[in-house]
């Protein structure tokens, strides 16, 4: 079978030739063409971001996948990237079969397969002011900011995968990781999940004008001096009447007005004698809560995307919403890999160390509400394959610790690929964590993640979290915050991008940042104080005490 595959920023033509030799019966052809508009709003352009080897090895993946199934004799694709102009085809793709159902059927599953598993994304859409810019900034300056320069054109398959930058994963991950679907819990189990429909007042909140105090409700105009009291309202009572001059009602705070045009004296203003009142003061303030003056029927409350807190949970419960519609949690199962690995509760052995990460992984996961499934297992394939079958549940997320590396015993990769997984990302260049593996299969995303104790928790800070909060549907805030550096951050190693661990305080109302000493990727002492990562750029040393500083945020107990 033929296959070509481009990923090209230059227009392609729209004529583009079959393959040549006449088996084929059939060449279907199909374009995707940019429409004019993007969630009901006009358009111009859409830009297409992708990363190149991974999008590549992955349409080579599926083709030859699909072909088991489907057979046909080439396969012809070219995607767009960079930006495409409305009206413009972003994607061509055609399919030579002996029949025509066969290339049929072939191009319906390959476009699912490509808009699901292959890493190239819209990235946004441009307004023809935003194009007119965009288009000036290139001229001016090269490729427009905040992009990163590709090759125009990139033609077969790719050699062995570079590693992957943190920026590149992290944008990988966004891509494969949609939100997951929503599920009812109850309030009690709501705390952290992501809220997935708009909660609105079901009606005016509060229902009913409410007394603000304990005292004695009179009507709102009513000079009388000594009034008389007609009866009581407590708490939860419903007792409308209308009030004439000269009557009040002793009225309890929270309980319901008895009617409208009312204010309510506080007890403290008020003398009692029987069921005699006299008012000692006249407050200007009515002391009422009136109805509809927290929230109107149907007004927005809480906005879907955001995380439960609770003060939104005791707004939730106040608008009767007993269980609220959440993002569903992930299924995680943890595998701990290493020959040389005891429990926490035992006296290792010499060459035996205690497994830390199995602690770490359960810890990290805690505060997102997920509870892994967790195994120890030896260091041979053969064994975790075991436990993967064993665990015949579904899992979204399967996290391998240790044997992501090269080494002899290292077979989180083989495994991964002889279980069907895609692999996306083989190594990273990000430092500590430079064994990660990023893999998927339909809809189960792995991590084989280094074993090393402080690569595997930035490689969790990072990259995990990243896959979780865009499983959750949170709302992308950016990794990264900016700080002040405490203190002078020395030993980075110019040649990878460096996530160091530091502890970050608030210093009179501003973030400050202390780097903490590590000499490998193997020291555990500064993650008893790390809650941050320092971002040290590639081509730096060190930097000054004193100097703006990326971070990111590490999961922790608030
Ligand atoms: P690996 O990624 O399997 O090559 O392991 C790299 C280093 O991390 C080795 O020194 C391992 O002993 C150590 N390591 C692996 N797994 C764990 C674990 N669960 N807890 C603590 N250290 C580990
Ligand atoms: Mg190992």
């Amino acid at each position: 079978m033929e296959i070509d595959i481009q990923l090209t920023a230059a227009p392609f033509p729209w004529r583009c030739p079959p393959p040549s030799g006449a088996s084929h019966g059939a060449w279907v052809e199909f374009r995707g063409i940019v429409r004019g508009e993007e969630k009901g709003a006009p358009i111009a352009a859409l830009d297409y971001e992708a990363y190149v080897p991974m999008a590549e090895r992955e349409m080579r993946r599926i083709i030859e996948e699909i072909a088991q199934r489907q057979p046909c004799l080439a396969v012809h694709v070219i995607h767009r990237i960079g930006t495409v102009l409305a009206g413009e085809p972003a994607v061509y793709v055609g399919i030579a079969g002996r029949h025509r159902m066969e290339a049929f059927a072939f191009l319906d599953e390959f476009m699912v397969r490509l808009k699901q598993d292959v890493p190239i994304w819209k990235q946004r859409a441009l307004t023809s002011a935003q194009l007119r810019k965009a288009k000036l900034g290139r001229t001016e300056g090269g490729a427009p900011t905040g992009r990163r320069s590709r090759p125009a054109t990139t033609r077969g398959v790719p050699k062995a995968a570079p590693p992957a930058a943190a920026a590149e994963v992290l944008a990988l991950l966004r891509q494969l990781c949609r939100p997951l679907k929503p599920e009812r819990v109850p309030l009690a189990d709501a705390l952290g999940r992501v809220l997935r429909k708009t909660a609105r007042a079901p009606e005016d909140q509060p229902a009913f004008d409410r007394s603000s105090v304990d005292g004695y409700a009179v009507r709102l105009v009513d000079s009388t001096s000594a009034f008389r009291i007609v009866d009581e309202i407590r708490a939860g009572d419903w007792k409308p009447r209308a009030l004439r001059q000269g009557q009040a009602v002793r009225i309890a705070t929270g309980a319901a007005a008895p009617s409208e045009d009312l204010r309510v004296v506080m007890k403290e203003d008020a003398e009692v004698r029987g069921d005699t009142l006299t008012l000692l003061r006249r407050e200007a303030h009515r002391n009422l809560r009136f109805r509809g003056e927290d929230a109107r029927l149907g007004q927005e409350l809480i906005a879907a995307g955001t995380v439960l807190q609770p003060g939104s949970l005791a707004l939730l419960a106040s608008l009767g919403c007993a269980e609220p519609l959440v993002t569903r949690l992930p299924r995680v199962l943890h595998l701990a890999t290493g020959n040389e690995l005891v429990s926490p509760d035992q006296k290792p052995g010499r060459g035996q160390i205690r497994d830390s990460n199995s602690t770490l992984v359960r810890a990290f996961l805690a505060p997102r509400g997920i509870a892994p499934l967790q195994r120890r297992v030896t260091e041979d394939q053969a064994s975790v394959k075991a436990e993967l079958d064993r665990a015949r549940l579904e899992f979204d997320l399967l996290l391998i610790s240790g044997g992501a590396s090269v080494g002899d015993h290292d077979f989180t990769r083989g495994l991964l690929e002889e279980a069907g997984f895609a692999i996306h990302v083989s190594k990273t260049t990000a430092r500590p964590g430079k064994p990660l593996i990023v893999a998927r299969r339909g809809r189960t995303l792995a991590f084989g993640l280094p074993g090393n104790p402080l690569a595997h928790y930035v490689c969790l800070n990072l990259f995990v979290s990243t896959a979780l909060d865009a499983w959750a549907g949170r709302p992308d805030p950016g990794l990264f915050h900016t700080g002040t550096l405490a203190a002078d951050l020395t030993g980075a190693d110019p040649a990878r991008e460096t996530f160091w661990p530091a502890e970050w305080r608030l210093e009179q109302g501003q973030v400050a940042l202390t780097p903490l000493p590590w000499r490998s990727s193997g020291d555990l002492t500064s993650l008893a104080k790390a809650n941050a990562l320092i971002r040290v750029a590639p081509g730096t040393k060190g930097l000054a005490r004193g100097c703006q500083i990326e971070f990111a945020r590490a999961e922790r107990i608030a």
